[in-house]
């Protein structure tokens, strides 16, 4: 990059402190900077007024309509009264311009408004218009005197910004805030926002220049163009973040190295052909041409894979595997627990069973001499799959040739993570991240847009619905009879209550309680419980699970632990205590434990006392359907980007404009302009991207000011 480019980058009067602005001073500019984090100029053009104040049109009394909401008129005072006892009492004043008469009323500040306003005086009056006994009315109205001029209304809308009660105190309300802007403005030109689209991108989408767009944001002359204006800044907010994102991938696209799987072999062949108990689903074979194609060039691949819960990720990930190993690699598969280690080691051991493949496991409680065995085949290539937990990571776990990691049901797992499985060997190997929450597409577009991304959204056929339906506590008899009658089948119930993080120990009673009451339905010995809690110890909690898993015992009782995980097959119900606190990702997830076997499978979402709007909409959701997109979806749109696990903190959805959940279509986009962009071009060499780079620059320049400030 030239030093000059650099240099203009950075130097630009909007990095300038905001205490240099006219009328802020030290003590405002503290408390911009503590309020607002406004520590710049151009941190104050990108504080965004919520809302303006349409000045721009002196209309006749005659004209105002109900349609109208704020609004401006001119006229004399005929008549100013108090009316009204006490608690009552009231200032109205009625007002004519010639067309009709209008009432002002104050009920407040009354004493301030017989000093302001005079009858037979004229005003230019503003405020929210309301009818009273059909008769247009504004109570407590701005009042200005009237001189000829102001009958063209003023030529912009009034901005109105975000504030607080401490900058209130200085005398910087959401109003005066814009006085501010204004003085800015003031002293900047179309210079001072150098254009960072392409010329031809901004002209192609109809966008105005980036000058125009800051200030018909703050000071539209019209509301349509503070609109247009507005659509260039969430399409820039989207543009380049996605832009960043997608360099960040075509980059490792072109210059990561990975294993090279060049071949479908036979121990894949074979498998295909002779072990696949069930013909794949198309999104299955879709995925695994997605792997087949990343991993046989030579690069790193860094895929997510997000399949509904039963959307079969198993047998993808096991398919992998064989790839890997028929090109002379070693594969791992990582789960979260150590009973979902077991069961992927045993499930997939039988399936690879008649071919000559060795799989180990390796977790935790493996016991040391068979640890060391399995460590030394491991790196002495003689293993050809690991399956664990954690334990994987460690350093100890050495690969003669690792080619592939599957890390299943954990798409938190993190960076740092990932970077202690490529130094387990030379070429770091592929990464294949599962997981079974589903993110709506957005989101996932916005918060894994570096990695490579598949979707599953389809099931196997056959799949029987799970019955979901909603009960509220005076129902409780018959749900226990029902899941008597159910275990009287042979079944397993679940029994779920909900985890109070804020009021762990009220959690905890309220499970107690549950527990008590469920053995007063089920007593031993015809029946037992299990039960799993947080306060418990590892072994305690994976003890009271495996009983379950074997069919030891009939009901678990558990609080939402085994919310990731066990597989079940023989458990039919699933019965959700005070449904209501729960998410719907989180009720999706639950349900997603029953339906795994053949059976038809139940799920009561169980509430007591009265619903708020919001825990009814889920609950309808939850019973009318089971597609976990469109859950997702709901949970998105309902709770908002920022309640979203695991989004939080990672700061991917600090949009300040656009939102992932009215604006898709600007996120389409812009995702498809910086697509083609890095593509084309990673590093932004073209002419063309000119623009882009030196923005991207001035960017980093700001982000390294404001820390420092
Ligand atoms: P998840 O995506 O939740 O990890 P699993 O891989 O555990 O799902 O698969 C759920 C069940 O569906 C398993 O019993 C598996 O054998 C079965 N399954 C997977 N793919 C298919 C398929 N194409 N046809 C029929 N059954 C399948
Ligand atoms: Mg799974």
């Amino acid at each position: 990059m030239p030093v000059k480019e650099v240099i203009a980058a950075l130097s630009s009067i909007l990095t300038s402190p905001i205490e240099y602005l006219k009328g802020v001073g030290p003590q405002r500019a503290d408390l911009l900077k503590k309020e607002l984090q406004i520590f710049t100029f151009g941190d104050l053009l990108d504080c965004f007024p919520f809302r303006h104040i349409d000045k721009t049109q002196v209309l006749p009394i005659r004209a105002l309509s109900g349609q109208a909401d704020y609004v401006q008129v001119s006229g004399a005072v005929l008549s100013l009264e108090e009316q009204g006892e006490k608690r009552g009492r009231r200032l109205v004043a009625t007002v004519s311009d010639g067309t009709g008469v209008l009432e002002l009323t104050w009920f407040q500040g009354i004493p301030w408004a017989l000093k302001r306003v005079q009858v037979g005086g004229r005003y230019l009056i503003f405020g929210k218009l309301t009818f009273f006994l059909g008769k247009p009315q504004i109570v407590h109205p701005e009042i200005e005197d009237f001189v000829p001029e102001k009958l063209q209304g003023k030529p912009f809308l009034e901005p109105v910004y975000p504030s607080t009660e401490k900058l209130k105190a200085r005398g910087l309300n959401g109003r005066q805030m814009g006085k501010l802007v204004w003085q800015l403005f003031e002293s900047l030109g179309p210079k001072d926002f150098p254009e960072n689209l392409p010329a031809d991108m901004v002209a192609r989408l109809g966008f105005p220049s980036r000058y125009d767009a800051y200030r018909q944001v703050h000071f539209p002359a019209r509301l349509e163009f503070f609109n247009k204006a507005v659509e260039r800044l969430k399409f820039e907010e989207f543009f380049f973040s996605q832009l960043r994102l997608n360099i960040a991938k075509a980059r490792r696209h072109k210059e990561s190295h990975g294993p090279l799987f060049g071949k479908v072999g036979d121990s894949f062949n074979r498998f295909y052909k002779e072990c696949l108990p069930f013909e794949l689903t198309n999104a299955q074979k879709r995925v695994l041409r997605e792997i087949r194609q990343d991993t046989g060039q030579g690069k790193q691949m860094n895929r997510l894979l997000q399949g509904d819960v039963g959307s079969g990720k198993t047998i993808v990930a096991v398919l992998s595997l064989l790839l890997a190993i028929d090109n002379g690699f070693q594969g791992c598969l990582m789960a979260p627990t150590e009973i979902l280690a077991q069961q992927h080691y045993e499930g997939i051991s039988a399936l690879l069973a008649p071919l000559d493949i060795k799989v180990a496991l390796l977790t935790g409680s493996t016991k040391a001499a068979a640890k060391r065995a399995a460590l030394r085949r491991l790196a002495e290539g003689d293993i050809h799959i690991v399956i664990g937990t954690h334990a994987l990571i460690e350093d100890t776990v050495q690969f003669q040739r690792l080619g592939l990691a599957v890390i299943d049901e954990q798409h938190r797992f993190g960076v740092a993570q990932r970077a202690s499985l490529w130094k387990k060997a030379s070429i770091p190997p592929h990464i294949l991240v599962m997981t079974a929450t589903p993110i709506p597409r957005t989101l996932a577009m916005t918060a894994y847009g570096d990695l490579d991304y598949s979707v599953m959204d389809e099931l196997p056929p056959g799949r029987q619905p799970i019955v979901t339906v909603h009960r509220h506590e005076s129902g409780r008899p018959k749900v226990m009879d029902f899941i008597k009658s159910e275990i009287a089948k042979g079944r397993q119930a679940y029994i779920i209550f909900p985890l109070i993080e804020e009021s762990e120990k009220l959690a905890y009673e309220d499970l107690m309680k549950g527990y008590e009451n469920v053995k007063a339905y089920f007593p031993e010995p015809a029946y037992w419980i299990s039960m799993v809690h947080g306060r418990q110890t590892t072994e305690v909690k994976e003890t009271n699970m495996q009983r379950f898993v074997k069919g030891d015992t009939q009901i678990m009782v558990s609080t939402t632990v085994i919310e990731v995980g066990v597989n079940v097959p023989n458990a039919s119900v699933m019965v959700i205590e005070s449904s209501e606190k729960f998410g719907l990702s989180q009720l999706h997830q639950l349900r997603g434990r029953v339906g795994r076997g053949s059976e038809q499978s139940y799920c009561i979402l169980m509430t007591g006392g009265q619903l708020g709007q919001e825990a009814r909409e889920r609950v309808r959701i939850m019973t009318a359907t089971q597609n976990g997109f469109e859950i997702a979806e709901k949970d998105l749109e309902l709770r908002g980007p920022g309640d979203i696990e695991g989004t939080r903190q990672s700061g991917v959805l600090n949009f300040r404009l656009a939102s992932i959940v009215q604006d898709k279509q600007w996120l389409d986009l812009a995702k498809g302009e910086a697509v083609r962009i890095a593509d084309a071009d990673p590093e932004l060499l073209l002419d063309d991207h000119r623009p882009i780079r030196a923005f991207l620059l001035s960017q980093k320049g700001k982000t390294a000011w404001s820390k420092i400030s």
